[in-house]
């Protein structure tokens, strides 16, 4: 499999997209944990790319396989789909996680250098682990299974920071995200559903790779990570954002699908996609994202010919100046998850108000439906999906 199985353009994932609905039944339920390989057909989606940026989203993804089977046949992948909005719910709901993940990262005290690089480098001789960290770094994917498997292997049979795997993931990963990534790494180690971890071991790894790999040696234990109790806090209340006033539409790599604020009540004078490649750490990532912004350029033009701009840095002077030229003192902008671009567009908008501008983030309807409810374990969220999809309209 190469970087180019992710196009990184809207009609790429659509394609792939109406090619994955007919499997997204029976064939999905049955086949889904088997990674038969970077070069083999997935019974998966492979739509995480586009996901994690809303090049498709959710709502999209979720209603076009909705139209062509029932909830019921098609019922664990919408689940798995909405495990991404449950995650990101979740981080939104207590942001000191991600603080508390960037403190482990910066912190983590490792015993022997020579094994970190190992292992990001795939030289470590276990079996399946270093395919899967030489196929992380060359096609920025990994199967679902593969990275429980890498990332059980790393904490509990190589004992290394599980920050420092979440980081590496982070930086090669075209579907990096603050939310998926983090939480998932944290399950594994046994703090996010507390007391329970992931064991990989040689029998499910040889059965759900089909016979590739039968790593030796893998830890028999995975005794679960503890630390201080959490706190929750509510959703940031937003203002409304139906006012009339001339606005900028402000694009971010967050939400790559700003059709929704197009809207003729919100008034968009004019765009400006705005890439900060400081905030993506890894090379392939910064690619996808530098493509899709000129893709997404393209769409905008479409509606609002020449008054759609490409630009960057994500920073006061960007936007000051972007405002004028379209004349307006209003920005409006898809809401920022919890993660580094959040924390950048907070600081941005108190440096742009300063100047007289207000920079308004606006939420979308799916994620105001789900994310109160992403306040307990995923089995209580599951139970609301019938229901909450019923008054999305999907
Ligand atoms: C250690 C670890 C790290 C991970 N890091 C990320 C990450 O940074 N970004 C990311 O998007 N996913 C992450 N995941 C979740 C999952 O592995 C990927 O979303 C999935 O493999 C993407 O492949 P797909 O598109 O073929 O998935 P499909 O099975 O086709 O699922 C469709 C969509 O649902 C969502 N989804 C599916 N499973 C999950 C899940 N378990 N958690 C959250 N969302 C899910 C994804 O957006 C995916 O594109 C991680 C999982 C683990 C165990």
């Amino acid at each position: 499999m190469s970087h180019s199985l992710f196009p990184p353009t809207r009609e790429a994932a659509l394609e792939r997209l109406r090619d994955f609905i007919p499997n997204a039944g029976a064939r999905y339920t049955q086949g889904r944990n088997t990674d038969a390989g970077p070069d083999s057909p997935s019974a998966t989606s492979r739509l995480s790319p586009y996901l994690r940026r809303r090049i498709v989203t959710e709502e999209q993804i979720i209603t076009a396989v909705l139209a062509a089977h029932s909830l019921q046949a098609a019922e664990k992948f919408v689940q798995e789909v909405l495990w991404r909005t449950y995650w990101k719910g979740w981080l939104e709901l207590r942001p000191s996680v991600w603080a508390r993940f960037l403190t482990a990262r910066d912190c983590a005290a490792v015993v022997d250098a020579r094994a970190l690089t190992d292992a990001e480098a795939g030289r470590t001789g276990i079996e399946g682990f270093d395919d899967w960290a030489q196929e992380l770094r060359e096609t920025g994917y990994l199967h679902n299974h593969a990275r429980m498997w890498f990332a059980s292997i790393w904490i509990f049979t190589l004992r290394l920071p599980w920050a420092l795997g979440a980081d590496f993931f982070l930086r090669y990963l075209l579907d990096a995200d603050p939310a998926s990534n983090t939480l998932s790494w944290r399950w594994v180690a046994g703090l996010q559903t507390v007391g329970k971890t992931y064991l990989a071991t040689t029998d499910n790894i040889a059965r759900f790779t089909n016979g590739r790999y039968a790593p030796r040696g893998l830890a028999r234990e995975a005794i679960a990570l503890t630390e201080a109790p959490l706190p929750v806090q509510p959703l940031r209340v937003l203002p409304s954002s139906h006012c009339a006033t001339p606005a900028l539409l402000l694009v971010t790599d967050e939400d790559m699908g700003p059709e929704f604020l197009l809207d003729h009540r919100l008034a968009i004078r004019a765009a400006t996609i705005v890439v900060d490649q400081d905030l993506h750490s890894g090379d392939k990532v910064r690619a996808f994202v530098a493509s899709a912004a000129n893709d997404l350029a393209t769409r905008l033009r479409e509606v609002l010919d020449d008054r759609v701009t490409v630009s960057g840095p994500l920073d006061a002077p960007t936007l000051i100046s972007a405002a004028h030229a379209a004349g307006v003192d209003r920005i409006l902008t898809a809401y920022a998850p919890v993660g580094p671009l959040a924390d950048r567009l907070a600081d941005v908008t108190a440096a742009v108000a300063k100047e007289g501008i207000v920079l308004e983030w606006v939420r979308r309807d799916w994620d105001a439906r789900f994310w109160p409810h992403a306040s307990k374990g995923f089995f209580a969220f599951k139970e609301r999906i019938p229901t909450l999809l019923g008054e999305l309209g999907c």
